[in-house]
């Protein structure tokens, strides 16, 4: 029977990124644990940081009965996977009965369980994040050997009214399968522009949100993925390239730059200089300026046709 504490090199092996935390190997919750499949969750908050997974790792909700690790795997919205407990974890409760496998009762018992980086609600699962996701399941499948069918989501088998993960679970189950058998096409996944037009086509505003605002969140999460990764030059260049996509994703929309700008501004800076800090090389001024100076030509759009 394949261990989990195993897995690091097989994972580097199919091209993901992957950091091991101290310990991870030997780290557990006291009680059974002969994992039989793979539970998709989301964190519901916004930071994307090491410290958040080391807090998942170590530390958890002792307050609330659930001390750490909340989780054996964590994934970033950059696409890393954090290693941090091959042992039991506290992630999935108490699990409803699912096929002639998944048992009621201790779903820490039998499930491996990974917490996305995710805030859920309204944050689109961007490629980078979503491709990652899929390439773990797959190959935690591969080498449990556990088929597709053994990935779950935690609101199908909560008793308690567990949301996550947001996105749709047999699209994903379809989507591992397709990567276990070596077919996953990554492109299929949506742009930040083409999130921006689903949602102007879908019409109206969610959860409170205007459209611009749901626009800015695809936008932030995308430069994140990429400004994570890119600590040499050319950072003003990918941000300018992600905000120009903005700019054509409205060309023709009725738009009022002014409020625009006001929103994207603060919700595209705040998050990567304070999130990223020194690992951009970016001051925030720098940052906001390059913002500026793609919004200051949105009135040069096409009239609407
Ligand atoms: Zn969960």
């Amino acid at each position: 029977m394949p261990s989990l504490a195993n897995i690091a090199p097989t994972l580097r092996a199919a091209g993901l990124t992957v950091v091991e935390l101290p310990g991870w190997r030997t780290r557990t919750r006291p009680g059974s644990h002969a994992p039989k499949g793979f539970l998709a969750h989301h964190t519901a908050g916004s930071s994307d940081s090491l410290s958040y997974v080391e807090w998942m790792t170590y530390v958890g909700r002792p307050s609330e009965g659930i001390p750490g690790p909340l989780c054996q795997i964590a994934l970033s919205r950059t696409g890393i996977v954090y290693l941090c407990a091959a042992g039991r974890a506290n992630h999935a409760g108490k699990t409803r009965a699912i096929g002639n496998w998944l048992q009621a009762g201790d779903g820490n018992t039998q499930l491996i369980g990974c917490e996305a980086l995710h805030r859920g609600g309204t944050e689109p699962w961007t490629p980078t994040h979503y491709n990652a996701y899929v390439k773990l399941a797959a190959t935690v499948n591969k080498f449990m050997g556990w088929p597709a069918s053994h990935t779950l989501g935690h609101k199908e088998t909560s008793l308690t009214g567990k949301v996550d993960p947001t996105f749709n679970m047999n699209t994903f189950r379809a989507n591992v399968a397709s990567a276990m058998a070596g077919s996953f096409e990554e492109e299929d996944m949506a742009t930040p522009a083409e999130l921006w037009t689903q949602y102007r086509i879908g019409g109206g505003e969610a959860d409170g949100q205007t459209p611009i605002t749901t626009l800015a969140q695809a936008s932030i999460y995308s430069n994140h993925a990429r400004l994570a990764l890119i600590t040499q030059a050319g950072q003003i260049t990918k941000l300018l390239a992600d905000t120009a996509a903005i700019k054509a994703a409205v060309a023709g929309v009725d738009v009022d730059e002014a409020a625009l700008a006001a929103q994207l501004v603060p919700l595209l800076v705040e998050p990567i200089v304070t999130e990223l800090g020194d690992a951009v090389g970016l001051t925030e001024e720098e940052v906001e300026a390059a913002i500026r100076r793609v919004l200051g030509s949105l009135d040069n759009a096409p009239a609407p046709s």
